[in-house]
């Protein structure tokens, strides 16, 4: 595919749709536009969600092992692409080739591992006189609005379950990542059948204007908590089901029994990964006072290390910050931690043109600084000094988010006591920014609501429907 000439299309009801309008989409790794993308409005938006309700006749009533051949088809569709697919996500995204090659092929591994779930029949009652069955239907058509971060792998992870639950989809990727998804779509106009996945692309007022659609039953979304509160009161207009996945401040708390050589690069790609733009990275690093300074130094000459740039060129580890937006807010609060002169420690320089940030590490600032409280979404990590499980335990959990969080130590059972104890959807131990088809993953507090993935994640896309049978004729 000559990307420079690609012109990239909706999918409504199986079709390819433009419009009169477009937006530009750069790459933030030079800031320069290299594409346009169709601009939706309220009569595209209204045709998508016609189109998801008249296929949803017929795809829930197929039985679920044909919704399964379709998503395992999509699968290999996108594995068959997945070069082109990739190089076109550094492009848009900014992370670099390795990355990129693993995000979709993590798509397709989620659109395929999904189908081992099944929608389970459960039997509350079977006595001489009746049986009470109750089986999980679907719920309509899905609105699922995706982030920039991760724009192909979330996809996937609302796709899946919603698809193979017999709900119908219209789909929105972010204004600033919508290539790879558009592309996405036009793949599997022959693997669904038409209406079944419509994907739409448009700017800011699309958001709000499918959250406020009577048409969709459910809302997935996954983004920021203050964007989740809106989406929460748009789908209260008519109870529509919603789950959320939001921001995070997640804390690793490093216990003084670790070997500093062994585990300071997991934690530095557990906080850094993807230019730290991932809602469950390590966001405040708590070190036990013995190994604080080696521990520090030790993180200090990996970002010297490390390569920041263009992940289209050999040898860039991180890549820029997604787009100017987000680069803008970033910068603010470097700026900010200067200003309140905490001490920060940083990386190699960086590429000046583009969006790129130096890998920054802000030696232990106070709790209540802006740089420990807020979500930076970008390479700007804390370290903060302990010597008391629980007192390091209530600053772990003072935080409206509630996401993930990590425990290391070489004693597993007193990590896995304190894992325990944190007030979060996930808790890793000597590991972090895992996550499979088959775990939920749910933020607690305002990090989510509902949740993702695993057999609940799948009933997530289902209503509980009872039958009572009667074991005899009615008399
Ligand atoms: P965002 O909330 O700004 O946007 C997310 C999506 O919502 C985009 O598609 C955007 O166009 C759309 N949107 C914006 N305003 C809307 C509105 N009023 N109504 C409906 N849709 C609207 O988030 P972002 O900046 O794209 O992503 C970063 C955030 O996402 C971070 O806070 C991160 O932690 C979070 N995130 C969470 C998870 C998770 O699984 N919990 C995963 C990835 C990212």
């Amino acid at each position: 595919m000559d990307q420079d000439n690609y012109s990239f299309e909706m999918t409504i009801a199986g079709a390819a749709v433009s419009t009169d309008r477009d937006l530009d989409v750069r790459n933030p790794a030079t800031g320069e536009v290299f594409a346009q993308v169709p601009d939706a409005g309220q009569a595209e938006l209204d045709a998508a969600v016609d189109a998801a309700t008249g296929a949803f006749v017929d795809w829930k009533a197929r039985p679920i092992d044909e919704r399964r051949q379709c998503l395992v088809a999509a699968a290999e569709a996108i594995e068959a692409n997945a070069a082109e697919l990739a190089s076109l996500f550094t492009r848009e995204q900014g992370r670099p080739l390795p990355g990129a090659q693993a995000e979709i092929h993590g798509a397709a591994y989620w659109l395929r591992s999904t189908t081992k779930l099944d929608l389970p029949v459960d039997v509350t009652e079977d006595s001489d006189t009746r049986r009470i069955e109750v089986h999980h239907v679907p719920l309509g058509v899905v609105c699922a609005i995706v982030p920039w971060n991760f724009p192909v792998l979330l996809a996937s992870w609302k796709i899946a379950p919603a698809l193979l639950a017999g709900n119908t989809m219209v789909l929105k990727p972010s204004p600033f990542t919508p290539l790879c998804t558009l592309r996405i779509g036009e793949l599997l106009r022959d693997v669904f059948p038409p209406g079944v996945l419509n994907i739409i692309s448009g700017g800011d007022a699309l958001g709000p204007m499918m959250t406020a659609h009577p048409g969709f039953a459910k809302i997935s979304f996954t983004g920021s908590t203050a964007t989740g509160r809106k989406v929460m009161e748009n789908a209260a207009r008519d109870l529509k089901r919603i789950t959320l996945e939001l921001g995070g401040n997640d804390a690793a708390i490093v216990l003084p029994d670790i070997d500093v050589d062994v585990v300071a690069e997991q934690l530095f790609e557990g906080a850094f990964s993807n230019t730290a733009q991932i809602c469950v990275a390590t966001k405040r690093l708590f070190i036990h006072e013995d190994i604080y300074d080696r521990l520090r130094d030790k993180l200090h000459a990996l970002a010297q290390e490390a390569v920041v740039g263009d992940g289209s060129q050999q040898g860039s580890r991180f890549g820029p910050i997604q787009n100017e937006p987000q680069y803008r807010r970033v910068m603010a609060m470097l700026d900010q931690a200067k200003e309140n002169g905490l001490t920060l420690l940083q990386g190699r320089d960086v590429p000046e043109k583009g969006y790129f940030v130096p890998l920054t590490l802000v030696d232990n600032p106070p709790d209540d600084d802006p740089v420990v409280t807020q979500e930076a979404f970008g390479p700007i990590l804390p370290l903060l000094k302990f010597n008391d499980i629980d007192d390091v335990v209530a600053r772990a959990n003072d935080t409206e988010y509630g996401l993930a969080g990590a425990v290391w130590s070489n004693d597993v059972e007193q990590a896995t006591a304190i894992a325990h104890r944190l007030d979060t959807g996930t808790v890793w131990i000597n590991q972090n920014l895992q996550s499979t088809p088959f775990t939920p993953l749910a933020g607690a507090k305002q990090s989510g609501f509902g949740q993702e993935n695993g057999q609940g994640g799948l009933l997530e896309f289902t209503t509980p429907k009872a039958i009572y049978i009667p074991k005899a004729p009615a008399a």
